[in-house]
Order: structure tokens, then sequence, then C-alpha cells
């Protein structure tokens, strides 16, 4: 019959429109207050409306679902325990389609050598457009995408641009938001450590720990709260900047203009603000 489908497809509407009333007499005022009822009413067996009541209710994403990225930092040998895994090699500013990584190389503070580690790293988050190239192409897994899509604020300028500090979140964090991708990844490069750490491992004769579902959390399970993240502030680095993989060559910050030409010279130590206001002009000029 001409119309049926329609008829039908109201009284679906009208049976979840009317269950939603008995739902809500049945689970007694407790219906938005647990985990488990969240996951009944969207699933296949609820009976009233699917709504979900954001902000207090969330949609789990996906385990490849990606917002802006994070910096990995090591939260499990305890020789590097806080150390970024990031080695500024600079290839995920040259990759980033449009240029919104920002990255100060680390230098000894005694003999002003470079040092595989970033003094600052910087990304803006307004101009990232969630590609993920960054984390596709970093060859030490120092760069991930997260999952965390609730940034908005009130102060574009300051709030968006991530500094080291904001971005860094510990290796078990992302096993704790991508397990299968972490543990495929250090199986990939033949242990759950750095890759440099299994290197130094390797030279000396020793075992990288093998990467395997059952120790994917050797110090605490994945309920435990994350070990606090230890960041070195960039405005306290006492190390000179060596020099500065900056995303475009137009586009070299201030650190690196200001470094004195003479090797024997001290060179000037990394500042920061200089640097923000860099990213500001170039993020106005977007
Ligand atoms: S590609 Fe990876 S290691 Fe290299 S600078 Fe970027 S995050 Fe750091
Ligand atoms: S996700 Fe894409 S746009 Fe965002 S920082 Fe990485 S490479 Fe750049």
């Amino acid at each position: 019959m001409y119309g049926k489908g329609i008829a039908n497809g109201l009284w679906v509407t009208f049976k979840h429109f009317f269950n939603t009333y008995v739902d809500d007499i049945r689970y007694a005022g407790r219906k938005y207050m647990r985990q488990e009822n969240f996951q009944v009413r969207q699933g296949l067996k609820t009976q009233g409306a699917f709504t979900v009541q954001y902000p207090d209710e969330k949609l789990a994403v996906p385990e490849r679902f990606r917002f802006v990225p994070f910096l990995v930092t090591e939260d499990q040998d305890p020789t590097r325990m806080g150390e970024d895994w990031c080695t500024s090699c600079g290839i995920c500013a040259k990759v980033c389609p449009p240029q919104c990584i920002w990255i100060v190389r680390g230098s000894d503070p005694v003999t002003g050598r470079p040092v595989p580690q970033p003094e600052a790293f910087f990304i803006d988050i307004d101009i990232c457009m969630n590609c993920g190239f960054c984390a596709e192409f970093c060859p030490f897994d120092a760069i991930k995408m997260d999952h965390d899509y609730e940034l908005a604020s009130y102060d574009r300028t300051n709030n968006h641009i991530l500094d080291k500090k904001k971005l860094s979140k510990p290796h078990s964090y992302w096993k704790a938001i991508a397990p299968t991708t972490a543990l495929e990844e250090a199986i990939d490069r033949g242990g759950w450590e750095h890759s440099d750490n299994i290197k130094s491992m390797k030279k000396a004769g020793k075992q990288a720990t093998p990467a395997t579902k059952d120790n994917m959390f050797p110090a605490r399970k994945l309920t435990d709260a994350l070990p606090e993240t230890v960041v070195v502030e960039e405005t306290s680095a006492p190390a000179p900047v060596a020099e500065a993989a900056a995303p475009a060559a137009e586009a070299k910050p201030a650190t690196t203009a200001a470094a004195p030409a003479a090797s024997g010279d001290k060179k000037p130590k990394f500042d920061k603000q200089a640097m923000l206001a860099k990213i500001r002009e170039k993020k106005a000029n977007k």
C-alpha cells in the first residue's frame, strides 16, 4: 500500500518516543548516571531515545580516530623517565601540509653540540588539519594523533598554539588509547622501548622487552592513573639553540636568525616569546 513505509517509520519513531518515558520510570532517575545504562541505551536492546547527553555522556571514538597530534614521552624505562621520544629530526615539520609544526633542536649546555631532543616544540592546532602525516612519517614513533577533541576555547591566539608541555603525553597513554596500533609498532621496532634504546641494548648484548599484549603495561594496570610527565620548560632551558627546524624557508624562527655567525661565540638563549610572536604573525597571515 502506498505510504505504508511512512506509517511504519512514524510508528517506530512514536514507539521510541513513548518508551523514552517508560525508560525514565524504569531507571528511577538513574538513567544518565551510570555508564552501563548509557551502553544499554546505545545498544540494540534499547527501548527509548538514542540521544547522547553530551558533554555528560560521550560516545567512544574508534582507535584510529585522530584529532591533533601529541608528543610521546618515556614512562617505562627508569633511566629515561620523562624524556621525549622525539629526536627533533624535523621530518614531521617538513611533511606537514599546512606547515603548523615548529621545532627548536636541543643542544648540550656544555659543548653546545646538538642533542637528539627538542628544546621547544609548537603546534598551531587551529591550522592543523588532522591529516596524521606527522605521525605517519615520524621514524621514531614519537608523535601520535590524540583522541582528545575537546580543545575549544575563547582565545585562539595563545591557547591554540600548544607548546611541548601541553603536547607531551606518556607512552602508556598511547598504548591505552590505541592498543592495537601501539602493539604493531612495538613489534616492528623490536621491543617496547624507544628505537634508539633498542639499538644500544642490542650493541650491549641485552634483549629489548618483547612486544606482546600481555606485557603492554608491566608497571601498572590500564585503569591506574597515568604518571605525571616530566617536561623541561622551554624558557628555563639553559642550553643555547643550535638550529631550528622551521616548517618553511621563509618562516625561520627568530631564534635562528639571532644566532651569531662565529662558532666560538656564546649563542643566545631560546626566546619562547619571540618564537610565539613569529608563529602568531604567520597565523595572522594565513
Ligand atoms: S618526525 Fe618524530 S622525531 Fe622527528 S621531529 Fe617530528 S616528532 Fe620528532
Ligand atoms: S596532523 Fe597533519 S596538519 Fe596536523 S600537525 Fe600533523 S602533519 Fe600537520
